[in-house]
């Protein structure tokens, strides 16, 4: 097989051309993600990305690689998976805010609180594009989608603070109009040992006309200096009505041993001489 490295983000590009409507701000992404993977030299047969269902979901389709589109809402399940087979890969799960905080909204505190060695990446547009402009769980109250004609009557999730609460190690957000930003991250969130997680503003201009582009390359401002060791100053911030408009590495926390580590630990101590008596635990159920 030859060699998974390549010198420029372009060398990572599949065959497959993108599918993604002209203007999607995933678009942006993608190109950072490649370039990000160059600068830290990744190997792309040694990197798994894994995704679930939606527009942004597509995305293992237009890299290189042992990738895997699944079912939605499950894209950090079988990334879980992959890692506990696999703990050499590099395993980058990618969605959207419905797969991951609606459909997919059970399993991304259980990840969190793991500590699993893997990147969680989201393409928040604040809307359902894939099926055709439904209001998500980041749509903002009164915002006016195909299903909600009177305006969103739900108060939205905050995904930073959804993930902050659950225990995620390293968590950031980004914009697709800000390719230098999502390259930094992406390549922190990467190289940090336990769950990281990236929002990423990612404009849909055929179905959200209220979250433009336009409307954020006015709106955002990058966040540099702050203090990001210290959760209860990355929850208020997050919560904070700028904090939805407010680029930057929120928290980061080294050190916590990961999920891999501690099943490790336990796989070594079931083939050791230690074992719990089995027959005695099964004696508990029989009946
Ligand atoms: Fe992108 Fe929206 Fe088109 Fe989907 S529908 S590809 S999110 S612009
Ligand atoms: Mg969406």
């Amino acid at each position: 097989m030859s060699s998974g490295v390549f010198e420029k983000g372009k060398g990572y590009k599949s065959d497959v051309p993108p599918t993604w409507c002209l203007g999607c701000g995933d678009y942006g992404l993608l190109n950072a993600f490649q370039n990000a993977l160059a600068d830290m030299k990744a190997d792309i047969y040694n990197t798994s990305i894994i995704s679930g269902i939606g527009c942004s979901s597509r995305f293992p389709f237009f890299v290189k690689g042992y990738n895997f589109h699944g079912v939605h809402g499950r894209a950090l399940s079988v990334a879980a998976g992959v890692k506990l087979a696999r703990p050499d890969l590099h395993v980058v799960a990618f969605g959207g805010d419905g797969d991951g905080f609606a459909i997919g909204g059970g399993h991304v505190p259980h990840v969190c609180r793991r500590n699993l060695d893997i990147t969680y990446i989201v393409m928040d547009n604040n809307i359902y594009g894939l099926t055709k402009g439904q209001m998500s769980p980041t749509s903002k109250v009164g915002m006016k989608t195909n299903t909600t004609p009177y305006g969103v009557p739900e108060r939205p999730v905050n995904p930073l603070a959804f993930v902050l609460t659950y225990g995620a190690t390293y968590v950031a957000q980004s914009f697709s109009g800000n390719p230098k930003h999502m390259r930094k991250v992406i390549g922190e969130a990467m190289a940090h040992k336990g769950f990281s997680f990236v929002n990423v503003i990612s404009p849909c201009p055929t179905f959200n006309k209220e979250d433009t582009f336009d409307f954020y390359k006015k709106n955002v401002s990058v966040m540099e200096g702050n203090d990001t060791s210290d959760k209860m100053v990355a929850l208020s911030k997050a919560l904070s009505p700028e904090g939805r408009l407010t680029l930057g590495t929120y928290y980061v926390e080294d050190g916590v041993e990961t999920y891999n580590d501690r099943i490790h630990r336990n796989i070594d101590i079931a083939n050791g001489s230690d074992n719990p008596d089995m027959d005695k635990i099964f004696d508990l159920y029989r009946p």
